[in-house]
């Protein structure tokens, strides 16, 4: 690499060291079901330790956990769920009082036709949409949008509930840390795991007062090593602990993580006059472009969630989620519910969307992997949260067993308590179901829609088979995609004449191809700044390094395509000089679209590619999403 990982910079380094019993990375849904389960466990009513710690003797066992954003709830996610794993752990969930918390209500599944006329359809696309306006006297049609009148119930969450991420996570947070048995550090990222010989042996955090490289500057202050029995891997589906760890240990025979999806939202303060209920679930599909999903759920008190997900299979070097996501509220059935609304929160992040087939090595010696980055989420049933809880809980059982049969946490027994577990449950019973489901969508978008019905159907016995491609192998250049429509010579001095402003390039492209000018109101339809500053409330603190950064810069030159600064979520990669891109860290949400979003290899793993996306501080400070 021709960029100094700002690991290695500090390697030598005396750190301070700090020992505990189980050391957890990231305080999502997952690490929560972990944490939840676990704190009730550790000690007896009367307060004395029902299992004892290892390195404080007559205690109970000493419990860390670190989280990388500055709150604890500044996650992004839609929600909507069935609630399984979570009413097993919390029976009284629904009386509990959650705020922006709603028993799911109304649901509906929506093809959305295009009134703009610059969606780029299939011919066997265009023919669907003729049919349904040819007989929507006919149909449940209304506002140029077919309301499914039928949908499987693989995609149903009757019973469950509408709740914000960010507003639950608040909550089990205060009441994990009630307890008194688990200490969780906000604004601690992890930097990487300590491997000895194979072996797990904890984490070491983040160092502060270094250069943009992660070379010491003034202030230096090296992050610490926690020595841990046990770590606890729960960072998502862009962690850097568990790419590490994928990095290091490899994943199993055939399994790869190719499919992903960038998902963004609104939260929305909904017209006084609205007709929606809290509760409502409106699902979409068609538009802006046939291959992006997106969704819409009512909390109490006239706020909504709504937002996007642009899938790895959109086969688009502009593939931007911002601008998308203003075409999509104001498609005519949305627009008239959304209209005089106005923004509260704004966010985003990327999923993981591989399932079981991407799942990594649950447990090895001295740590385990829960939720997202473990593979947890099911593409079928769109459902990632209930998934994480339930890994993590069923890690805490395990690790309960081990600890009152005083055995170590060992690859061996791992397997034999906590994946053991999770192989028996529904999690991996539905993951299995859904492990080929949307293989479909490789070659088409009504491929993907017939095989994600046939595998709900049948329990993922039928599929339509598809194969999923690396991100950088499914990217055609600028000139291919508008080909048709923009002339090659035109796509490129767009381009080049938005690099030379130091913008990005898609906004100008997609106008020129038909889609109208966003003409914002301040309210809800606002610039992507503004989105970071109003909705956003983007900050990064001082002192530490790019976690964002180009390691190929050869790559980068040689490349046409600067997909990273089309996708990029927060306009925290602008276009820099030599063809290589500029990161500003202060613009930069997190949500690792970069990752995914990238048009070349690294020449050292075809798996991966020329960006790299590390441990970093700040982001979202909004505990809404
Ligand atoms: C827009 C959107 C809508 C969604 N809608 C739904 C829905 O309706 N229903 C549903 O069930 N699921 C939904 N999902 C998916 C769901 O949010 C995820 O499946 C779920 O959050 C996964 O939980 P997790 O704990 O595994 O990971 P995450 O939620 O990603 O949590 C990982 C945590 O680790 C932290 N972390 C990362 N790196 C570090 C580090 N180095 N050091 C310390 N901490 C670190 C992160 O900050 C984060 O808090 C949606 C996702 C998005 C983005
Ligand atoms: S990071 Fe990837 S997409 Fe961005 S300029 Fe470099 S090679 Fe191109
Ligand atoms: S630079 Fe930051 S905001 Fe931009 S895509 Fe990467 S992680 Fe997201």
């Amino acid at each position: 690499m021709s960029e100094s990982n700002p690991d290695q910079v500090s390697l030598a380094t005396e750190r301070p060291r700090l020992d505990a019993d189980i050391v957890c990375v990231g305080f999502g849904p997952a690490t929560a079901g972990f944490l939840s389960t676990l704190s009730k466990q550790l000690v007896h009513p009367d307060g004395t330790p029902a299992v004892e710690s290892a390195v404080a003797p007559g205690l109970p066992p000493q419990v860390l956990c670190y989280e990388r954003a500055d709150d604890i709830g500044f996650g992004v996610s839609g929600v909507v769920t069935r609630a399984r794993a979570l009413r097993t752990s919390i029976p009284d969930i629904d009386r509990a009082g959650i705020p922006m918390a709603a028993p799911v209500g109304e649901e509906k599944v929506l093809y959305l036709l295009d009134p703009v006329g610059a969606s780029r359809r299939s011919s066997l696309l265009r023919l669907a949409d003729k049919f349904v306006h040819a007989f929507k006297w006919a149909l449940p049609f209304e506002h140029d949008a077919l309301n499914l009148p039928w949908t499987p119930g693989f995609l149903h969450k009757q019973g469950g509930m509408v709740l914000s991420m960010g507003q639950f996570m608040q909550w089990v947070g205060a009441q994990v840390q009630n307890t008194g048995t688990v200490q969780i550090w906000p604004g601690t990222p992890v930097s990487r795991a300590l491997i000895e010989d194979n072996k797990v042996v904890g984490v070491r955090l983040l160092d502060q007062g270094v250069d943009k490289q992660g070379a010491p500057a003034g202030g230096f202050t090296p992050g610490m090593d926690i020595y841990a029995a046990l770590t606890v891997v729960g960072d998502g589906p862009v962690g850097p602990v568990g790419q590490q760890l994928d990095e290091h240990f490899g994943l199993p025979e055939n399994h790869h993580k190719r499919d992903w999806a960038v998902g963004m939202k609104f939260v929305v303060d909904l017209p006084e006059d609205t007709p929606l209920k809290p509760g409502t679930v409106l699902h979409t599909f068609g538009f802006p472009e046939p291959e992006i999903f997106g969704f819409l759920y009512v909390h109490p008190d006239r706020v909504a969630s709504l937002g996007i997900f642009v899938p790895s299979w959109f086969d688009s070097p502009v593939r931007t989620t911002y601008r998308y996501l203003q075409h999509w509220m104001m498609h005519p059935y949305l627009w008239r519910f959304l209209k005089g609304g106005k923004l509260r929160s704004w966010g985003t992040k990327t999923l993981g969307e591989s399932g079981r087939r991407g799942e990594p090595h649950l447990a090895g010696d001295g740590y385990a992997r829960i939720g997202e980055g473990s593979g947890s989420t099911n593409v079928l049933t769109g459902s990632g949260v209930d998934e994480a809880w339930a890994t993590g809980a069923q890690l805490a059982e395990a690790v309960l067993e081990l600890l009152k049969a005083k055995k170590p946490f060992t690859k061996e027994n791992l397997e034999a308590t906590y994946a053991q577990r999770r192989r028996a449950s529904w999690v991996e019973q539905e993951a299995r179901a859904a492990e080929r489901s949307r293989d479909g969508f490789q070659r088409g978008v009504v491929t993907g829609l017939i095989g994600m019905a046939l595998a709900g159907l049948s329990g993922g016995r039928l599929v339509l088979p598809g194969k999923p491609l690396r991100p950088w192998e499914r990217i055609p250049p600028l000139e291919d995609y508008f080909r048709g429509r923009i002339p090659p010579g035109e796509v490129r001095k767009i381009r080049d004449d938005c690099y030379a402003r130091g913008v990005s390039a898609h906004a100008a492209l997609m106008e020129r191809a038909g889609w109208p000018a966003i003409r914002y109101d301040g309210q809800l339809l606002v610039s992507h700044q503004d989105a970071l500053l109003v909705g956003g409330k983007v900050q990064a603190p001082h002192g530490y390094a790019d976690h964002v950064a180009f390691v190929f810069p050869n790559e980068c030159q040689r490349c046409g395509t600067k997909l990273c600064v089309e996708v990029c979520s927060g306009q925290a990669i602008t276009p820099g000089e030599n063809g290589v891109p500029n990161f500003d860290r202060e613009k930069c949400v997190h949500c690792g679209a970069c990752l995914w979003n990238c048009a070349s290899a690294s020449p050292e793993n075809p798996e991966r590619m020329a960006v790299a996306f590390r441990a970093g501080t700040g982001g979202l400070h909004s505990a809404e999403n």
